[in-house]
């Protein structure tokens, strides 16, 4: 995906109308059109990247530090009870927009469009864990 056909870049250079929440020189944050929960903010460097993975660590930084503020402020004034923080990396994943995003999302607790589940599959039940951690472990410096 190029920037000039990134639909979130577009939102960056104010070719698309988005519900800005925040913007500084590095960092902009809109809410998500489609709203799972009331308050569902998108936070994303100005600058294109595809994905949280492929993004310099400083840049991911200053995403980041927005996210956590926008989610304390969701807390805070908007009467959420908690949030996801959540960023989908390529189509396996379930990202759909290759720009690097982070999902701000408030919870209320009632019957809301998100549902995350952590499911154990029986055929997971026998993987080696020590050989799994050491796989990442050693790479890890
Ligand atoms: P992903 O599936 O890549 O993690 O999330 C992409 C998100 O971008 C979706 O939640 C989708 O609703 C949101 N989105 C897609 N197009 C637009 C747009 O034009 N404006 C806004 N505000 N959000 C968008
Ligand atoms: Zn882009």
């Amino acid at each position: 995906m190029n920037e000039k056909d990134c639909i979130f870049c577009k939102i960056v250079r104010g070719e698309i109308p988005s519900h800005k929440v925040y913007e500084d020189d590095d960092v902009l944050a809109f809410l998500d059109i489609g709203q799972v929960t009331k308050g569902h903010t998108l936070v994303i460097p100005k600058k294109h990247y595809d994905n949280f993975l492929s993004t310099p660590q400083e840049v991911m930084h200053k995403v980041m530090d927005v996210a956590q503020r926008i989610g304390q402020v969701q807390m805070m004034k908007l009467g959420a009870k908690g949030v996801n923080i959540l960023s989908n990396c390529n189509k396996e994943a379930g990202q759909s927009v290759f720009h690097f995003h982070v999902h701000v999302i408030p919870r209320y607790g009632a019957k809301e469009g998100l549902k995350i589940e952590f499911k154990q599959p029986s055929e997971l039940k026998d993987l080696s864990l020590p050989i799994i951690a050491e796989t990442i472990s050693k790479e890890i410096k």
